[in-house]
């Protein structure tokens, strides 16, 4: 051991990660989310530099281990090497603690952390900070930091994938003839071009609506609607009489409402 200073091998002990959940919703998958969020951690204390000795007071060679940072016990006739547990293997030991962090080398601080959902994220994903966790000890690496992130479920739109799937309704006179709806997609709304003897349940394909591919804003999946001809519940005394003569022309079985010659 030159010097006798830190064991071999172990270069301090590597700070702990951190995990955090956030939820976003379905229209913040597009472009993504950047929030600012407030992370309680453990930093190395900056009156220490993270020694954990007082300033000035020196760091004396633990007498447990003579500095080697192990002891060796006898058990019968073998003898097993430990990590000495009076100095946790640093081999040295504080003379006077630090009194802002008690000779931890670490503090609680509330750190603002600057957080980048990208966009076409999915439900359940888990995201990575490189070294924003915990600050390590002894010399230590930073832990990381981890986002679960939750895409909240929204109540038009099925994502699967990068499509998306959706139901709307179109006029029935639109489905016999053709003409052009308003559909709703997840920005707004935009106008398609619907074929004359379009059948309930068709599906209608608009390309680019759905969301992006994962940290690829400009690559977006297609919006499926599922159209629905919708059937006047309670059509207008005229609405009636147009479709009583048209049920006429074609012979149409239809109840003809009572009293109404
Ligand atoms: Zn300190
Ligand atoms: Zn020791």
């Amino acid at each position: 051991m030159g010097g006798g200073g830190r064991r071999s091998g172990g270069r301090g002990r590597r700070g702990a990660d951190l995990e955090y959940a956030v939820e976003i919703s379905l229209e913040e998958v597009l472009d993504g989310k950047t929030m600012e969020i407030e992370v309680p951690r453990r930093e190395t204390c900056a009156e220490c530099q993270g020694s954990g000795a007082e300033k000035g007071s020196k760091k004396k060679v633990c007498e447990s281990c003579g500095g080697r940072g192990e002891v060796r016990i006898s058990q019968g006739f073998f003898t097993m090497r430990q990590t000495c547990p009076r100095c946790g293997g640093e081999g040295e030991l504080i003379e006077k603690r630090c009194p802002e962090c008690k000779g931890e080398g670490r503090v609680k601080k509330v750190r603002k952390l600057q957080v980048k959902i990208p966009p076409g994220v999915e439900d359940g994903s888990r995201l990575r900070m490189t070294g924003e966790g915990e600050a390590g000890q002894g010399g230590g690496p930073r832990g990381d930091f981890y986002i679960h992130v939750r895409v909240k479920k929204d109540k038009r739109f099925e994502r699967r994938g990068q499509d998306l799937y959706a139901e709307d309704l179109i006029p029935y006179t639109v489905a016999v003839l053709g003409g052009r709806v308003e559909i709703a997609t997840l920005t707004g709304m935009t106008e398609i071009k619907i074929d004359s003897g379009t059948p309930s349940g068709k599906i209608l394909k608009i390309k680019n609506e759905g969301v992006p591919a994962f940290g690829v804003p400009d690559r977006r999946g297609d919006l499926y609607v599922r159209a629905q001809v919708e059937v006047p519940v309670k059509p207008s005394r005229q609405e009636r009489e147009l479709i009583e003569k048209l049920a006429a022309e074609r012979g149409d079985p239809v109840a003809v409402k009572k009293g109404f010659f």
